[in-house]
This record gives C-alpha cells, structure tokens and sequence, in this order.
C-alpha cells in the first residue's frame, strides 16, 4: 500500500542541494558565523520581497513577535489583541513582554480572527493587535488597520504561516507597524534549524529590533537596553537565501495541490473544506479539512498509511500552561469547535495529484 507522509522535505531539498552545500562551504571558510554578511544579504533579499524598507533577522518565530513588542514599548500595564485560535507562540509573546492577553474569536469561515469582534474587545490600556495569518491565509487587513487606527493602536502581523501571500495586492509582512514572521523547517520558508525575522518601515522601530536582538547593543560591549540574544545565525541566513527564490514557485506547487483536494473533495458532503476570502490568498502553509468524525478520519487514515496532523487539537485558553488565565470549556466557542474538528491533510511540495486523489478517495471511503 502506497505511503503518504504527513510532510517531507524530499522534493524541495534535493533540488537545492548543490546550492546549499556551496553556502555552507562559503559560510564555513569565512570564518565569521554570528551577524555577518550573509544575515545582511539576507534581510535586504527579504526586506525587499516583503516590500519594506527593513528586516531585522532572529534567533526564531516567538523571539520574532517578542522583540517586536519590547520594540513597540508595549509590556506591563498594556493589554494586547490576540485570536483566540492560534498557535500557542502568539500568546506566549504577549505573556513574555507583561502584557495581558486579549482573546478574540475567529470568523467561522476562514478561521482568521473576526475583525467585526475586534472593536468590542478593545480596553482602555489595549496597545496592540496581533493577527495571525492562519494556516496560510492573510486576515482582512484593510478593516484591521482601519480598527486599529481609529483607537490608535499598533498593528504587528504574525506572519509565521503566510510568507508570500497577498490581501488586495499587498504582501503579508508589509502591513503593520512591525511584523513578525519564523522560518521554522516546516513552514513556508522554512530554513535548516531555528531562525525567524522582523520586517517593517518604520526606520526607528527597526533600530530598537536590531539592538533588542543583539543583547541591547548597537555598538559592541555598550548596552542601551536590556536586550536578548536573538541573532539570526550566519548559516541559516545563507540557506534562506537560496530557499528565499524558490518560495514563490513552492506556495504555486501548494496553491495547484490545493486546487486538486478542493476538486476532488467538493462531493463529499461530511467534511468542511477551506474557505478564502476573495480578497486574500493562501499559501496553502496547511491544508485543514474539519468534520466532526475528526479522530476517526485521523485513525482511518493513519491505518491507510496517510499522515494527517491537528493544527492544534487544544487552544491556548485550554492549555495548561494558561491555567493561571482560569478560562473554561465553553469560554471562546468557535476556537474550541475548530480545535476539536479539524484536521491537516499532506501538503507539501512534491505531493502529485494521484497521491492527492488517493488521498481524496480513501477520506470518501472512510464516510461510506
Ligand atoms: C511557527 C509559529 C510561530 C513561532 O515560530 P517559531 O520559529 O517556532 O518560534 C509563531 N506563530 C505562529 C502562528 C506559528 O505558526
């Protein structure tokens, strides 16, 4: 029976071997390893894709976020817009900085948060709100920016999912004050290791990112603030340089296997497929179908040799790790109703359509 890993970097880094080997060879007889030309090569190349004037590269995703809160002076006292389904880093940064957590619910159909509950939400000490492009797709930023300069607070995009992906024809990482993306293995962009980054416009921000990221020093062994050690290594920054050019030609691949579950799924009546606003686009950094037999299509699958994930089986507000929060079962519905029904199929880059169709088939078997 034909095997279908969840994810695999197969294609993707076969293709690019030789090119990686040669930066590795490059970085490893420079002999310079820690915040050295290819980090700069590599902010200007993702500055520039990201159409904005900087980018200040990090040690990784929540680093990322984290820094660009401390950059923003936003901390104890201040209290910041977060969805209530996301990945658990989007919450952690906030608790990082001092800041308390604001919870907002997602719209039902792209899973993104509801910028119509934002408004309600808001306090007399919110400084800022963080929208989490989930599972690839870019929020409604238009109506986030309107909210948000109408009292006056800060926009820093969680970009972590959708690098490369555009709301109205402008490109996710381009629309808040500050923004923070993560080039985690898994996703989009993904480098060999840990590593994240920084992109905005806003030149004095930019300065405050890079000195919080270098343990609060411009100039070296003179500390401004109390910074971090948060520096994108030199080698990771010259593997992303050659992934950086494949990006584009990858979310494509991602957007057509898309394409292909969306076709031979639309019949089957027991799943919710995904919805994308006509306005935005995806990357398709995951492909999540929801039903509410979620675990034993999970099983069903695993059995037929077909890896699935839960992205993410609990929300923030449940976890362990938020009980000090003393929210409940019950507390953001929609959030919860998501956690306990959606599942994520393959998708990756050399997936082929007769393993998508496979795929499609043996998820309609299951419902027979
Ligand atoms: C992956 C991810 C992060 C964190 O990135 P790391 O590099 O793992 O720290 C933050 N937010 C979202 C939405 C993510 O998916």
């Amino acid at each position: 029976m034909k095997s279908i890993p969840f994810l695999s970097f197969e294609k993707m880094h076969s293709q690019i071997k030789q090119e990686i080997l040669q930066q590795f060879e490059k970085v490893y007889d420079s002999y310079w390893y820690i915040l050295g030309k290819e980090v700069e090569t590599f902010e200007k190349l993702y500055a520039k894709y990201s159409d904005v004037q900087y980018c200040i590269g990090v040690g990784n995703g929540l680093d990322a976020i984290i820094i660009a809160l401390k950059s923003l002076n936003v901390g104890k006292g201040n209290s910041v817009i977060v969805p209530s389904n996301t990945y658990i880093a989007t919450w952690l940064a906030v608790s990082y900085v001092g800041a308390e957590i604001i919870p907002v619910e997602p719209d039902e159909k792209t899973y993104n948060i509801d910028p119509e509950k934002i408004e309600q939400s808001i306090k007399e000490n919110t400084k800022a709100i963080i929208p989490v492009h989930l599972y690839g797709q870019i929020c409604e930023m238009d109506k986030i920016l309107q909210i948000a300069q109408k009292h006056n607070l800060y926009v820093v995009e969680d970009n972590a999912q959708a690098q490369g992906t555009f709301f109205k024809g402008k490109i996710s990482g381009s629309w808040g004050n500050i923004n923070a993306t993560s080039f985690y293995p898994g996703k989009n962009l993904g480098a060999l290791g840990d590593a994240g980054a920084i992109t905005t416009n806003d030149e004095i921000l930019s300065q405050r990112a890079k000195t919080i990221r270098n343990y609060g020093s411009q100039k070296k062994y003179y500390n401004e603030v109390k910074g971090i050690n948060s520096r994108l290594d030199e080698i990771q920054a010259a593997f992303l340089q050659v992934k950086l050019k494949y990006l584009d030609e990858w979310n494509k691949e991602r957007q057509q296997i898309a394409q292909w579950y969306m076709e031979f799924l639309s019949d089957e009546k027991n799943i919710i497929l995904p919805h994308i606003h006509p306005d935005a686009t995806s990357n398709f950094h995951l492909f999540v179908i929801r039903t509410k037999k979620r675990n034993e299509l999970q099983e069903y699958l695993h059995q037929n040799n077909i890896g699935t994930l839960i992205h993410y089986p609990v929300p923030p507000h449940l976890q362990e790790a938020y009980k000090d929060l003393n929210y409940k079962k019950g507390d953001f519905p929609i959030a919860e109703e998501i956690a306990d029904t959606c599942l994520s199929l393959p998708m990756y880059p050399g997936l082929e359509k007769e393993d998508v169709q496979h795929i499609a088939t043996t998820i309609k078997s299951f419902f027979q």
